[in-house]
């Protein structure tokens, strides 16, 4: 176990930013404490969820379950003309899900048996 601590901040659709204390598993990458994100804060909808570690680093965290920081992740998508395209995305080890940063915001990869990571 790694334990480090750094704040936890969730971007709302309104522009408001909450950040609170939180403690992160370098190793890992979980997040063993989050309070969950609800949809009825009030707040609009979630945009995107971060922890910022003590040297000021960005993590992006997983926008499905949560509590992971992604970690970099080469993601090969196959476009419809049967080519491969690789992309520098982001995968979830915890439960698997595949991101691309588009125009800095995350989009989900779809995964078929056609999308691989590395
Ligand atoms: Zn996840």
């Amino acid at each position: 176990m790694a334990i480090e601590k750094g704040t936890f901040t969730s971007v709302w659709s309104d522009g408001t930013e909450i950040t609170t204390d939180c403690q992160f598993d370098r190793e890992t990458n979980n997040i063993p404490i989050v309070e969950s994100s609800s949809d009825d804060s009030g707040h609009g909808n979630l945009v995107k969820e971060y922890v910022t570690d003590k040297d000021g680093a960005t993590l992006i965290v997983c926008e499905n379950c949560h509590h992971q920081i992604l970690r970099p992740a080469t993601v090969i998508n196959k476009l419809q003309n049967g080519l491969h395209e690789k992309e520098s995305g982001f995968c979830c080890d915890c439960c698997g899900e595949l991101y691309v940063l588009v125009n800095g915001s995350l989009c989900v990869v779809q995964q078929d048996d056609d999308n691989e990571v590395m």
